[in-house]
């Protein structure tokens, strides 16, 4: 961290605190918060064994004052210091409150880049300047030519940039995936559940089977498994989805990456060595590279781009509120249950999980993006704002209008049906269109884009879809309408019973 970097061992003390309201801003999975503040905990023991002075209050200190606002001021005064150095903040809020500090403490404080991303936030200013559309694909070319990752002289490897149409096969359960490395907790790890237990009986997600890394060594084991066991098929079964494996074959590192513990441009140069040792295809190399020095990237300089009025965009005026079963699991909707539930038990849903089945649903059904926004930013173990918002308001819901993504991610029961095997479980039938037993999706796809036809139609992307629709029977068209008013009417009688209300993260 640039802070710590900029710091004198000799002179400087190391402030650490883990403060009540970054908590509760929302009702973060039980498992999000033991994962900070035990990776926090960890990380004060190895900064104190290599000689720095560490001040590090904890959650549960009847001094703390709850906020990082209340507890610089008071380390300003404990330890008479004239000057703060700071890493920049990861969330418009917390950027807020640094902002505040020089005049508040009459302190000189100094904000350092945050040096953990490959691509500076001025140089992606630089980059997005003066372009009519941004596109993450040149973005990304752009970071490949910087990086020289998978680059051969001036050109791609394997003459593409792209290999995504290779990485969109199904798959099916057998005994060949690979188990996923847990990682027990030790006895710093337990001390803080037992905490998070205590302060938090109510919280959203599991606490047992608490399995994430919290030291750079296990996040490491765990990067080290990745590629040696998974990276090989990550590429082919990217979008696939399988009941009762939430892990497949992805790299489970956004939290790692995210916090730290992992460096995004080493693991990237880790999968370039495996692809050019011979040892995994291109398309998995490639596939992953993307989505770190492309997709991560990206959506960061979005975020610092767009902010702070990107958080209210909502471009397609949705207003539904999130449904009860998004915190409950409960629902009939197998994907839907399959999806959550695990999202309660691991505090994890891998990409498209999140984005062509929580997401989706959200978009077809309407519900308010800020709404799922801050869902999302609860529920995942690697949720910050930074990264989270543009994932969900731009790419999910389409909610800032395009910039993100060129067409909305709607889709029908089908695609679900393609790439898992839920639809095989389901109480519902994914092939009938409307009636009872029909998908949900279904008649809720093309309600959406009839619905949002003004808005939309003039898409190029959905020109096809639109003319499928004009194409339809006038009474087909009706009974799709019908249908998926009946199922939304349902679900906002269901919300309206008491009890219906996110988890409660007073503590
Ligand atoms: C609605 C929605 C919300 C999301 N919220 C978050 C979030 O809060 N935090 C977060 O880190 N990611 C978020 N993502 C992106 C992505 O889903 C997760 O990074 C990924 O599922 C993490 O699991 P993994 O490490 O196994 O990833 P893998 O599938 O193994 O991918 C490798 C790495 O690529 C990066 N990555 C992949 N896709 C994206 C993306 N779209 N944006 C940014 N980085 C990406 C991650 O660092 C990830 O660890 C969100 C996606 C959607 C659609
Ligand atoms: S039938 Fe529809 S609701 Fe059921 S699992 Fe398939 S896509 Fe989901």
């Amino acid at each position: 961290m640039s802070s710590l970097r900029a710091a004198d061992r000799d002179r400087d003390v190391v402030l650490m605190c883990e403060v009540a309201d970054e908590t509760t801003y929302v009702p973060h999975h039980r498992q999000k918060i033991v994962f900070l503040l035990s990776a926090m905990r960890h990380f004060a023991e190895a900064l104190r064994a290599d000689g720095w002075t560490v001040d590090y209050v904890r959650l549960d200190d009847p001094a703390n004052t709850g906020s990082f606002t209340g507890e610089v001021g008071r380390a300003l005064a404990r330890h008479g210091a004239d000057r703060l150095l700071v890493t920049e903040a990861g969330e418009w809020r917390v950027k807020a409150m640094i902002d505040g500090w020089a005049a508040r403490f009459g302190t000189e404080v100094q904000v350092l880049p945050d040096r953990r991303f490959v691509c500076p936030l001025p140089a992606f200013e630089d980059w997005a300047r003066d372009r009519k559309s941004l596109r993450m694909e040149y973005f990304y070319r752009e970071m490949r030519r910087k990086t020289g990752l998978l680059m051969d002289g001036d050109k791609p490897a394997g003459g593409r940039w792209n290999f995504d149409a290779e990485n969109r096969k199904p798959l099916t359960d057998d005994l060949f995936l690979p188990e996923r490395r847990r990682f027990a907790p030790d006895a710093v790890t337990q001390e803080v559940i037992d905490l998070i237990a205590a302060r938090f009986p109510e919280g959203f997600g599991d606490l047992e089977g608490f399995g994430w890394a919290v030291t750079r060594a296990d996040a490491e084991a765990a990067f080290e498994e990745f590629l040696g066991r998974a990276l090989a098929r990550f590429g082919d079964h990217q979008d696939a989805m399988l009941a009762g494996r939430p892990f497949l074959y992805h790299g489970l590192i956004s939290a790692y990456l995210n916090v730290g513990l992992l460096d995004a441009l080493d693991v990237c140069r880790r999968v370039e060595a495996e692809w050019r040792a011979g040892r995994v295809p291109l398309n998995a190399a490639e596939g992953f590279i993307r989505q770190i020095i492309g997709w991560r990237e990206y959506v960061r300089g979005i975020y610092w781009l767009k902010m702070p009025g990107y958080r209210d965009e909502n471009a397609l005026g949705a207003t539904r509120p999130l449904p009860w079963f998004y915190w409950s699991g409960d629902t009939d909707m197998a994907c839907m249950a399959e999806a959550i539930g695990q999202t309660r038990r691991h505090a994890y849903a891998h990409h498209i999980q999140r984005l062509m089945v929580t997401g989706t649903f959200a978009l077809l059904a309407g519900i308010d993006p800020k709404a799922l926004h801050e869902w999302y930013l609860a529920v995942y173990i690697d949720a910050f704002e930074w990264v989270e918002l543009p994932n969900t308001l731009g790419m999910s819901q389409f909610a800032d209008g395009g910039l993100l993504g060129s067409k909305p991610y709607a889709a029908s029961g089908a695609y679900i049906d393609r790439m898992s095997d839920y639809c095989a479980g389901c109480r519902y039938d994914v092939t009938e269109k409307t009636g009872a037993i029909a998908c949900p999706f279904n008649a809720l796809y093309w309600d959406f884009l009839a619905r949002n036809a003004d808005r939309l139609r003039g898409n190029p992307r959905l020109g096809t879809v639109y003319a499928t629709w004009d194409r339809m029977a006038e009474g087909k068209r009706d009974a799709l309408r019908e249908s998926a008013g009946a199922f939304l009417d349902r679900l906002d009688r269901d919300d309206a019973g008491p009890a219906r209300s996110p988890p409660s993260q007073a503590g």
